[in-house]
Order: structure tokens, then C-alpha cells, then sequence
């Protein structure tokens, strides 16, 4: 039965939007049509705004108990919809069920993170003789992308209502689905009306209203670079305050004392992540040419078991893409990169065998590739990594940084120390060392193209926050 989702949310109510339009929802995995979503138009962005700006004096003045209290009512209903929200991951995206699983926890464990944050935030500091005191910016425009459409709405949700901003939220036209499980949540959870609304609709519609409404005083934005650079400049006439979390082309670096055999399941999973559709995916790896061959037999060997298909079988390691233009897209780069010059070592154009319907691509690894190709330059956003050899650490440490990205790096070796020395040259957001681990504690966003701002942490909650210096006169203070 396919599902028809009519509604949007505005002022504490779901409500049927001005937008008349219809937009199809697939199964990534068979490629049907498994329901429509209503899309809201310009006008239902700005009775959207219009509810969050008429909220905010109220928010923007409850004390931390009060926002604390209410996140921790977010908190709970999110996490009661775990299994709905799974099952709308694996119906319409297509993650597998490992991937999913921690898609379906992430939104209940990124607002507990908020909640930490918000419990120990020093909202009034000294400066000298001055009080510097943080103050809620105003409306915050949440836009978000469909690779962790629910993660993404509920961490710069809490974030924004725990700095005591109001918020109209964009989210994804391609994750309806997930969306309307959050929906739900949030309206359980009993906010005051017009605190949050949220916003089906198309990017160059409702996006873009909220990119130039002058009562929307801050963007937080994850995508494209493309759309990131255009909200900067869309936003500049308003003076909008921006975070973009964009796009990447995540070294990875393995040096020449590592052991392959060790670290393979790393290096490919952080390629492999999300079914190669996350921004943070290592899609570079740096391999010391002296060992190259030797690297890419353990790869061609380990890429095998890595299966690719049906989202709920526990085995899958690579899903669908998320639309066919997302499958295009790979097959076009996968097309380049053979035009380029760079060795196929595993995948190529096409489906897995096996696989008649569904987006599915073969999990593809170049070789022999230089750091110039596009192959190497551009992401793909799909499973499909780029081997390029690299001569020492010095030219390791300068080929990972020549590029016009800077969200994640990951280096793999066997000397501790090394490691470190190799991870502290590198200019990413984060690096990590001979692990995948996360920490959602600290910030998250990247150098360069990569990104604006951080959030994650105090210095994601900073970002909603004007900083307001007060001074007394002399002996008036201190009351
Ligand atoms: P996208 O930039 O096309 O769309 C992202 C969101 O922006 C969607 O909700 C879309 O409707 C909206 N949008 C599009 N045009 C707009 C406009 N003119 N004004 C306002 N909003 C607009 O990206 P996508 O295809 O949804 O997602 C894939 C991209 O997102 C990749 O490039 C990936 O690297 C990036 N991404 C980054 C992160 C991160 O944290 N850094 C995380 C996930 C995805």
C-alpha cells in the first residue's frame, strides 16, 4: 500500500500545506513508487516563519531547566519510534540494517547530546570588567540532505532550542518518510506551538524562502558545496549567520609500516560507509607505491566479502543508491575514471550480478590513479574509492591535503607516534587514527570547501548565539 503523507507542521499542529504538488517516494531497492508526499510552496515557508518568529520571544526566555525538560521529552519520544523510524530508513533510503540501525539511534543519542551540552553551557562569561552574555540568535532554517535525514533535523533541532532559538526545518523531499516519523515524535513530545515547524518541500522553493526571508537570522545547512556556496550568498543580503556541513574527499593515508591485512576492513569500510553516500567517506587512499601491489591484492580480496544488496538481509555491507540519478551520477564518474586513465581493480560499470532491479552499483576501487584526476578531485558520493601511491610521508601528508576539502581524514599505521605526527599536518575537521570510532562531544564540520562553522558540542551550540558584551558604570554593578 503506498503511503500519502499530506501533511506539513506548523504552530504546534500538522496542517495540509498551500503547495498542491506531489512528489513520488521510491523504494531504492526495487525501484517502485511506494508513496507521494505533499510539497509545501513559498507561502507555507512563510506561515512557518511567521509561527517560529512569533514563539521566539517566549523561547528565547525559558530558563535551561525549561529547555532541558523539553529536550528530554524530544528524548524520549524519538526514541519510542526507533523501530518505525528503522523501517522508514530501509524502505525509503536503503541503508543496510547495520548502517540503519544506527541511523534509527542517532536522532534519540544526538539529542541527549545536546541535553549534556546544554546542562554544563556557560551562557554568561567575563571579559575583563564586562559581562559577556550569549543571547538566542532568533529564527534558525534547518536544511537538510537525505543520506541522515532524521540525525541531521534532530541535531540542529535540539541544538538550535537548546541556545533558546525557534526553528523552521527543510528537510529532504526524498526522505518524507522519515520525516514524518520525526514529526510525530516531536509533536508528542508537546513543545510550545511555533517553537519548531517543518517544511516538506523543494530546495529552490522552500529552501530558498528561508534562504532570503529577512526573519530567518540563521542557516544551518548540510548538502552540496554548490547549494552551501549559494545559501552564503543568498543569506548575505539579510546578513544571515550560515553553517554549511557540505560535501568531502576524505584522505585516507596509509603508511608504509601498517599491516594490510589489519587495517584493510578500516580503510574500506570508511570508504564504504553509508553505502559510499556520506560526506565524510574515505575515498582517497594514499598507498606508499613500494607496497602497492601488495595492497591491492588484500584490497581485491577484501572488497569480495564486502556484499552488496537487499538492505534487511544482516549480510548486506552496501545498499542501493538513493535515487537514479544518484546511480547515474556514479555510473558517469566510474565512466570517467576509466576515460582518465586510472586501473579498475574491483567493480566497474554496471549492477552486481545477481541484481536486476534496484540502484544498485558494484563496490569500485580504482588504482593507480594520480591526485589530478577528477576521479580524485570530485565526489562521487557512491562506493567507489580511488587508490593514488604516494612516495614518503611528506608526499603522503601533501597529496591528502591537495584538495579543495577538508572534512575527514583517517591514518593507518602501526608507530603510535607517527601516526599522530602524520594526523596533526593534515587539514580536516577530523582525523582520526587506526580507528572509525565517534565522539559526538566534540565538533563536527570541515576546512575548506568542506564547510562553515562546526557544530556538535559547545561549539555547535556557540553558533546560535550572539555574544552581548554588558557594562556597568563602576559601583552600579554588582547588584
Ligand atoms: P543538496 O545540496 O542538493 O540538498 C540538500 C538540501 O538542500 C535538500 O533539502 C535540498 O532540498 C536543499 N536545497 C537544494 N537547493 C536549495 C536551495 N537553492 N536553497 C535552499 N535549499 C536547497 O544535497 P543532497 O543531494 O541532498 O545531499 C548530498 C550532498 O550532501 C553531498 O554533496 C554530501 O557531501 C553532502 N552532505 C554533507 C554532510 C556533512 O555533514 N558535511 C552530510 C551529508 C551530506
Amino acid at each position: 500500500m503506498q503511503q500519502r503523507i499530506e501533511h506539513i507542521y506548523i504552530n504546534g499542529e500538522f496542517a495540509v500545506p498551500h503547495g498542491q504538488e506531489w512528489f513520488d517516494l521510491h523504494n531504492p531497492s526495487t525501484e517502485e513508487i511506494i508513496g507521494q508526499v505533499r510539497l509545501g510552496d513559498a507561502q507555507d515557508a512563510q506561515r512557518a516563519i511567521a509561527a517560529a518568529k512569533a514563539a521566539f520571544p517566549a523561547w528565547s526566555r525559558t530558563s535551561r531547566e525549561e529547555r532541558i525538560a523539553a529536550l528530554q521529552r524530544m528524548h524520549r519520544a524519538v526514541a519510542a519510534r526507533e523501530e518505525e523510524l528503522m523501517e522508514a530508513i530501509l524502505t525509503e533510503y536503503g541503508a543496510p540494517s547495520v548502517r540503519g540501525r544506527w541511523m534509527a539511534t542517532y536522532p534519540a543519542a544526538v539529542i541527549a547530546q545536546a541535553i549534556d551540552t546544554l546542562q554544563s553551557f556557560a551562557f554568561e562569561e567575563h571579559a575583563g570588567s564586562a559581562r559577556v552574555i550569549l543571547t538566542p540568535i532568533g529564527v534558525a532554517g534547518l536544511i537538510t540532505p537525505w543520506n541522515s535525514n532524521a540525525g541531521f533535523i534532530c541535531n540542529k533541532l535540539a541544538t538550535a532550542l537548546a541556545a533558546g532559538c525557534t526553528a523552521v526545518i527543510k528537510p529532504s523531499e526524498m526522505s518524507a518518510m522519515q520525516t514524518q516519523v520525526i514529526a510525530r515524535a516531536l509533536h508528542e513530545a508537546g513543545l510550545p506551538p511555533g517553537v519548531f515547524n517543518i517544511v516538506n518541500g523543494r530546495g529552490e522553493v522552500v529552501g530558498e524562502e528561508i534562504a532570503r526571508h529577512p526573519d530567518i537570522a540563521k542557516i544551518s545547512f548540510t548538502g552540496s558545496s554548490a547549494v552551501g556556496q549559494h545559501l552564503v550568498s543568498a543569506g548575505a543580503a539579510t546578513m544571515k549567520r550560515v553553517t554549511l556541513e557540505l560535501g568531502g574527499k576524505s584522505p585516507t593515508v596509509v603508511l608504509d609500516d601498517a599491516d594490510f591485512a589489519a587495517i584493510m576492513p578500516l580503510a574500506l569500510q570508511a570508504g564504504f560507509v553509508n553505502s559510499g553516500q556520506a560526506c565524510i567517506a574515505g575515498t582517497r587512499i594514499l598507498v606508499p607505491r613500494l607496497r602497492l601491489a601488495e595492497f591491492e591484492q588484500v584490497a581485491r580480496q577484501a572488497v569480495a566479502q564486502f556484499k552488496v544488496g537487499d538492505p534487511r538481509d544482516v549480510e548486506t555491507a552496501i545498499g542501493p543508491m538513493v535515487s537514479a540519478r544518484q546511480w547515474e551520477r556514479v555510473q558517469h564518474y566510474i565512466r570517467i575514471g576509466i576515460d582518465e586513465g586510472a586501473q579498475v581493480l574491483a567493480g566497474g560499470e554496471g549492477r552486481p550480478e545477481g541484481l536486476q532491479a534496484g540502484w544498485f552499483v558494484k563496490p569500485t576501487i580504482f588504482t593507480n590513479a594520480t591526485n589530478q584526476m577528477r576521479i580524485a578531485r570530485e565526489e562521487i558520493f557512491g562506493p567507489v574509492l580511488t587508490l593514488i601511491p604516494y612516495e614518503n610521508d611528506a608526499n603522503a601528508i601533501a597529496v591528502a591535503n591537495d584538495t579543495h576539502y577538508g572534512l575527514s581524514a583517517l591514518v593507518l599505521g602501526s608507530d603510535p607516534e607517527r601516526c599522530e605526527r602524520v594526523a596533526r599536518q593534515i587539514d580536516a575537521g577530523r582525523v582520526l587514527v587506526n580507528t572509525l570510532a565517534n565522539e559526538p562531544r566534540a565538533p563536527f564540520g570541515g576546512f575548506k570547501h568542506s564547510g562553515l562553522g562546526r557544530e556538535m558540542g559547545k561549539w555547535g551550540m556557540s553558533a546560535y548565539l550572539e555574544p552581548k558584551t554588558l557594562l556597568t558604570a563602576a559601583g552600579v554593578s554588582g547588584h
